[in-house]
């Protein structure tokens, strides 16, 4: 039995992996994807992790990944599909083999919530994206719409500005919920129109989006649907393990969870603020909590 699985390798899971190394716990990281970095990766242009003044989220993500293979993190790649207490810990059952571990760290983080709008599941791949830094080169010279008011739809909707000819930003609230830079920054793009206070009702078209029918009736002529509507926590493995609040884990800074031995980190975990920082914080705390847990 292991001391220690690590569940995910996002920010919280490599922190997590640097600080177990260091701990000397004998630990192993599971990752679905030999992609580490998580929602990250999804992100072009990152100017908040101290250190780096601008830097991709692929590129973030392999530097720690890199940091945590030199210090001497084991990556599994196999995709975790149960999880059971078992006596003096946990089962992790994956795809291609098991794993027995006194405590798990649980940081699979979160997805893109669905819109739940028609049209968005049949043209889904179709022009129909959740990731603009992904998608966004299909769409050059055309026109794109951006669904979404927080972070990723105002980042998005400035990406797809140096692409598209022209991008709309819907948000169904007057105010948006982003850091108020970027509202800024898309304000003063010419080639973003803000459209407030309005909500759409259906992704149009056959084989490919064609427009967007908003619910004030107006259509609009678009090529592209990129819905940034926040994000739904990757939960499903642990409902009956331990207690959830609104679908996050409920976990406070230390990421102890209801269930002992288990720990949450990053943005799977009820908490204000889910920046790399604070999931990078997040792997730091959990490890020093499961290092508390095996040696009390
Ligand atoms: P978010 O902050 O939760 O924002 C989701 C947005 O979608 C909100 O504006 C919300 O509207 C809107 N929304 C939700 N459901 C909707 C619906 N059914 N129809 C229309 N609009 C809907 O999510 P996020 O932007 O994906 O960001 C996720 C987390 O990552 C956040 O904590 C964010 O701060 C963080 N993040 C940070 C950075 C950065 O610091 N550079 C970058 C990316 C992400 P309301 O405002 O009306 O609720």
């Amino acid at each position: 039995m292991k001391d220690l699985v690590i569940a995910g390798s996002g920010p919280a899971g490599l922190s997590a992996a640097v600080y177990a190394s260091n701990a000397m716990l004998d630990f192993v990281v599971i990752e679905k994807f030999p992609m580490s970095g998580g929602q990250m990766l999804n992100t072009y242009d990152i100017n908040n992790y101290l250190g780096f003044e601008s830097i991709d989220g692929f590129s973030l993500g392999q530097t720690f990944r890199k940091h945590a293979e030199k210090q001497g993190a084991e990556f599994i790649n196999d995709e975790i599909v149960r999880l059971e207490k078992i006596d003096g810990g946990y089962r992790i059952v994956c795809n291609k083999a098991e794993f027995e571990a006194k405590a798990v760290i649980y940081a699979l983080g979160a997805n893109p919530r669905k819109l739940g709008v028609k049209g968005e599941k049949e043209l889904a791949g179709r022009g129909v994206s959740y990731c603009a830094t992904c998608d966004g080169n299909f769409f050059r010279g055309k026109k794109t719409a951006v669904i979404g008011g927080g972070d990723v739809a105002l980042e998005d909707a400035l990406y797809l500005a140096n692409i598209c000819e022209e991008v709309y930003l819907i948000h169904r609230r007057d105010e948006f919920r982003a850091a108020r830079y970027l509202v800024d920054k898309a304000e003063k793009n010419d080639k973003i129109k803000i459209l407030r206070s309005t909500q759409a009702e259906e992704i149009l078209g056959e084989n490919k989006v064609q427009g967007l029918k908003l619910t004030n009736g107006a259509d609009l002529d678009v090529d592209g649907v990129f819905i940034a509507v926040g994000v739904e926590a990757n939960t499903g493995l642990v409902t009956d393990l331990c207690e959830l609040e609104n679908g996050f884990v409920k976990a406070d800074e230390s990421g102890t969870t209801s269930a002992e031995g288990f720990f949450a980190a990053g943005d799977v975990r009820t908490k204000r603020l889910r920046q790399i920082s604070t999931a990078v914080s997040d792997g730091a705390n959990a490890v020093h909590s499961v290092e508390e847990f095996l040696y009390r």
